[in-house]
């Protein structure tokens, strides 16, 4: 797919276009210090023609807010520039220029799907504690509440680090820290944002460029009374004339900063220090909102770049485990998106430098969001959930011994997976101590080697440790013994069964998904709702989609039969973690 990101801004037009299938950025641009937003996307189709690139798959657009109906990255209709449109309240100086975006592009690419991403969809799961305001209830009705910001760029940098830590992102607290222009910082906790410091607009948290970030409320009246500023005057200077900008005295870029404090500026050196100390706080803060914190990752401009403000944030914090290496910190490598280290190797915190890649992921969002809405596939959101009991899988010649030489299995009915079915016949399992299991139901068709799939709850009776295995892979399995009428058979193969999708290949790929890939499954039952973790993906041209899980869990999650979950795909790092199991288990 060919998919163009635009991030339109207040003051800036910034494109790319993207080729999924190769995973390449074709071309990147943008425009500075526009007048007029409609102006700017009216050009690009030239300037895509100039690269030979004439034809498009689908655009994404950047919108900053959402608001609280639009979490999540959205197909865009009439309703959703609507819903985009009443979020203006919410986002006045950012949302207009977006819509003015959008307006355009629906024109200028009219057959195109269109998708908006949403800065604040990222941190939608924030915990009520964390985003509530202790303001009236009133306030609180019109949807003033901490919504986040820089979404996609926190979504991003928690993929990067796990994918550099092969470490599935829901087993590390992160601290993300993108200090840009706009700056803000985000606890992630089990692959999701639990608390950021961009409120209900991005006025809010760190020191940036021109904004204020952080600041008593009681300013507002205490300038008002003072100086007879209206609460607009005030809003303007807090968002433009503030920051950096206004502690230096000498603008919002970082490098003069840096410059004129080393020659002795007190008001520059005042504002680094002040700029680091807002960042330390935070971190500390968020260490505490996660009980500890594993993986700290600096992005933005300022991240990226600024070597003293790297070792500035970083020192003291020693009793959070991080142990800096300054070498590292000044000589780092950011080519080919490289996630760089700066922490020293005996250090418990792992300290990271990585670009942030917005417009990417944006694409990756588009791409995910589409194929989620195409009717020829799954829906990404839905998957059929089938309950399987206690089973046996045999091969042709365990089948002989426990029902006679040349028996053939009877089909009693077939399963959902083409080709594969229930057998009349059911064999008696015992172990060598002696428990045991009566009539298991053989599923056919054989196979090369023996499986026996048997609950958690089974194990325990049973008295033994039974591995949770992926089907097929029984190696170093517990010894059982099968009773059939014509015969018994000692054989390995004993497993609890790993839970996973069947896949049809064609809809894993369109959800960007692969063979051994490990995502989430939501069930909403109302009463008993929960969220299966470590579910793997199994892909073959021929299956029909659809979750395989046992009794026991199928209990856990209040499902009779059969049930339909809302499938999660959390990060796409573990995929090849998951490959490399395989591999190892193959
Ligand atoms: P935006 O939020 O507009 O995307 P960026 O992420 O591009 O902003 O960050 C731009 C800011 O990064 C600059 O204003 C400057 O403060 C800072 N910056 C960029 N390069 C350096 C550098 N080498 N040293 C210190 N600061 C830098």
């Amino acid at each position: 797919m060919r998919i163009l990101t635009i991030n339109a801004g207040s003051s800036s037009v910034k494109f790319s276009v993207f080729d999924t299938e190769t995973d390449t950025q074709l071309f990147q641009s943008q425009f500075e210090r526009v007048s007029s937003v409609e102006d700017a996307i009216r050009q690009i189709p030239d300037l895509l023609r100039a690269q030979n690139i004439t034809a498009l798959d689908a655009i994404g657009h950047r919108v900053a807010h959402g608001g609280t109906k639009l979490f999540r990255s959205e197909r865009i209709t009439a309703d959703v520039i609507h819903e985009i449109e009443t979020c203006v309240a919410l986002a006045p100086l950012h949302n207009p220029s977006a819509i003015t975006g959008i307006n355009i592009a629906m024109k200028t690419w009219a057959d195109l799907p269109q998708v908006a991403v949403f800065d604040t969809a990222f941190h939608r799961r924030i915990p009520d504690f964390a985003s509530t305001y202790a303001v009236p209830q009133e306030w609180r009705d019109l949807g003033l509440r901490r919504y986040g910001f820089h979404g996609t760029s926190h979504h991003y940098i928690m993929r990067r680090v796990a994918e550099k830590l092969e470490t599935p992102a829901k087993d590390l607290r992160i601290v993300s820290c993108h200090l840009g222009n706009g700056a803000s910082i985000c606890a992630i906790e089990n692959g999701v944002s639990v608390d950021t410091s961009m409120g209900m607009t991005p006025l809010e948290g760190l020191v940036m460029g021109t904004r204020s970030g952080d600041i008593d409320p009681g300013a507002f009246a205490f300038l008002n009374r003072h100086l007879g500023l209206t609460v607009q005057e005030i809003e303007h200077k807090l968002y433009n004339q503030s920051g950096l900008a206004a502690l230096s005295g000498l603008g919002n870029d970082m490098r003069d900063i840096e410059k004129a404090a080393e020659k002795g500026d007190k008001n520059a050196q005042l504002a680094i220090n002040v700029y680091a100390y807002r960042v330390r706080k935070y971190i500390g803060a968020y260490a505490a909102a996660m009980g500890g914190v594993d993986v700290i990752a600096f992005t933005g401009g300022l991240g990226e770049n600024s070597v003293l403000m790297r070792q500035r944030i970083c020192e003291r914090l020693e009793y959070l485990g991080v142990i800096f290496d300054d070498d590292k910190n000044t000589g780092i490598n950011l080519k080919n998106f490289n996630v760089a280290a700066i922490h020293h190797e005996n250090s418990r915190v792992r300290v990271f430098v990585t670009r942030t890649r917005e417009d990417w992921m944006m694409a990756q969002e588009v791409r995910r969001v589409l194929a989620k809405n195409d009717k020829t596939a799954l829906s990404q959101m839905n998957i059929p959930i089938a309950v399987s009991g206690h089973h046996v899988h045999l091969t042709q010649d365990s089948v002989e011994t426990l029902f006679g030489k040349g028996y053939q299995l009877k089909v009693r009915n077939n399963l959902s997976q083409p080709g594969f079915w229930a057998a009349e016949e059911t064999v008696d399992m015992s172990i060598p101590h002696g428990g045991m299991i009566k009539n298991m139901r053989i599923l056919g068709p054989c196979r090369p080697a023996n499986q026996i799939e048997i609950t958690e709850p089974e194990s325990y009776e049973l008295g033994l440790h039974v591995p949770v295995r992926l089907s097929g892979d029984t190696a170093d399995t517990p010894v059982v013994t099968l009773h059939g009428p014509a015969g018994s058979l000692s054989t390995n193969g004993l497993i609890v069964a790993k839970r996973h999708i069947h896949m049809n290949a064609k809809d894993a790929e369109l959800h960007g998904l692969k063979q051994g890939d490990q995502v989430e499954v939501r069930l909403d039952n109302g009463e008993r709702d929960l969220i299966f973790s470590d579910v793997i993906i199994r892909t073959d041209p021929h299956f029909v989609n659809e979750m395989h899980i046992d009794t026991d869990e199928a209990n856990a999650a209040h499902i009779e039969h059969n049930g339909i979950g809302e499938l999660i795909i959390c990060t796409n790092t573990t995929a090849h973690i998951c490959e490399k199991e395989d591999h190892e288990n193959s």
